[in-house]
């Protein structure tokens, strides 16, 4: 067997997402040397545009809300542009009944009852969120007790009005999270909506989906990768990784590197696809066997025209009684065409995979149709985004704990080993999940690595 190629350098990373191309550039920036490893033919990770059947699609992140500093600095040091969603007219929403209601504003259109049980829900949890520090959610007063109560459990403790509780669950769990309600805890609702600024912020979605890149918001790794030039080597799916004192050697498909201290910059799920010799410690290997991805399908239906713009509506469409509990106007810039988005998540997810391709589309339009009419059932271009099946992801859009596990381990999770950092958006804590999230924890690790090499 051939040997592969030996380089030597300061810092591996292991990964060319948002999280590994930002930690690698800031390392470039102070002095050091720097391999990135990535599995995939391409950079961005979880950030990818492509072109599906003639369509430039957002196949992964997309959106930039504005308390996102880290993103948007990034967005303008590149030199890119943003363009805001298409938001003018009526939203959407769908009853539990199939009651299909037009509306403006924030809150959805329901009984009189049902809309002070959401108003008085929105404000106890912006209360709590206000007492949550995103980088520290385990030092929250009551942590453990949030942490060992499910969301759905601590809403239904609140009101009995099951659709304000279905309605204040959706802006967590299938439109954030990604998990069913009773799968995680409250505490990790509130470190959800903490690294958003407020749980108001996620109730509006002019501020959470406020702005997209111009020509996709893949741009942004494939531009800090550019700078990085011979240092990225793609198609280098890190298998084994010796660590001692003194540094560590990954080894690749095709290349092996010697480093002082690597930056596992990718999901906490795949750490365990990695081979550590030593094996990370019982700490570690612990805790991330508590973390997992949440699941959701991002579906692309593309039309001759934005047809939905013709009813006087916005695009914006919810309902946690639908199979697409989200929709939006997805339409890209200076496009003539229109673009809707739709989501799947968890269950849903689940269910809709087990049916026919054929079937699957079937049932997805026909939800998209209830809220846009039948039109909707006929674009010209429709793709689901699937990272269930995507080996080096495994999930969408991110990772969390289990119940408890944030309270029991949350401290631990960012804390190096040894020579070997950790930097990814599901570690993060403001930009919790997000790019913004990614690009902090990259920063994070160079930093505290340019400030080891130093001492
Ligand atoms: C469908 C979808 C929609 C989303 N929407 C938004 C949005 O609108 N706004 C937003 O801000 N965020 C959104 N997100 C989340 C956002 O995309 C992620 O949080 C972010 O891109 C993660 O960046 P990362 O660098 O931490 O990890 P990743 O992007 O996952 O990058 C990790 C990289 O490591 C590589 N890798 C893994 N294992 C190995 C290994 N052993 N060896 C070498 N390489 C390896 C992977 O191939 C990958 O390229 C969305 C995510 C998805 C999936």
């Amino acid at each position: 067997m051939a040997e592969h190629p030996l380089i030597t350098r300061d810092v591996v990373v292991i990964g060319a997402g948002a999280a590994g191309t930002t930690a690698a550039g800031e390392l470039k920036k102070a002095g050091l040397s720097v391999a990135v490893l990535e599995a995939r033919d391409r950079v961005g990770g979880r950030v990818w545009t492509d072109t599906v059947d003639g369509a430039v699609l957002e196949i992964g992140g997309q959106w930039v809300s504005p308390d996102q500093d880290a993103l948007i600095e990034t967005i303008d040091e590149l030199g890119l542009q943003t363009f805001s969603r298409y938001r003018e007219g009526d939203s959407v929403y769908i009853g539990p009944d199939g009651t299909r209601t037009r509306f403006t504003g924030e809150i959805f259109p329901v009984p009189p009852a049902t809309e002070q049980a959401m108003v008085e829900l929105i404000d106890k949890l912006d209360a709590l969120v206000a007492q949550v520090d995103p980088d520290r959610p385990w030092a929250t007063p009551d942590a453990d007790a949030l942490d060992a109560v499910s969301f759905e459990s601590w809403l239904r403790s609140q009101t009995d009005d099951q659709e304000a509780v279905d309605n204040i669950a959706l802006f967590i769990a299938g439109a954030m999270l990604t998990k069913p309600a009773h799968a995680f805890s409250a505490l990790q609702a509130l470190l959800m909506a903490a690294s958003a600024g407020s749980f108001s912020h996620l109730v509006d979605a002019d501020f959470i989906l406020d702005k997209r890149v111009v020509g996709g918001l893949q741009q942004v790794p494939i531009l800090l990768a550019e700078r990085l030039g011979e240092d990225v080597f793609l198609n280098q799916p890190v298998r084994f990784l010796d660590w001692d004192a003194d540094g560590v050697t990954a080894r690749a498909d095709g290349i092996t590197v010697r480093a002082r201290y690597a930056i596992l910059a990718h999901a906490p799920v795949l750490y365990e696809r990695i081979s550590f010799t030593p094996p990370l410690p019982r700490l570690q290997q612990q805790l991330h066997q508590h973390l997992s991805m949440g699941f959701v399908i991002k579906v692309h239906a593309v039309y001759d025209r934005p047809f939905w713009r013709e009813q006087g509506l916005s695009g914006t469409a919810f309902s946690p009684y639908e199979l697409s509990h989200e929709a939006y106007d997805n339409t890209n810039h200076g496009d003539e065409r229109g673009t809707l988005v739709g989501f799947v998540s968890d269950r849903h997810a689940d269910d809709v995979f087990r049916l026919s391709a054929a079937e699957r589309r079937e049932r997805i339009l026909e939800s998209l149709s209830h809220y846009y009419g039948p039109e909707a059932k006929n674009p010209v271009v429709y793709y689901e985004s699937d990272w269930g099946s995507e080996e080096w992801t495994r999930g969408a859009y991110a990772a969390s704990f289990d119940l408890g596990g944030l309270s029991r381990y949350g401290a631990d999770l960012r804390t190096p080993v040894g020579p070997i950092h950790f930097a990814c958006s599901d570690i993060a804590g403001a930009g919790y999940q997000h790019v913004d999230g990614a690009i902090r924890m990259g920063r994070a690790a160079a930093a505290a690595i340019v400030g080891r090499s130093r001492e």
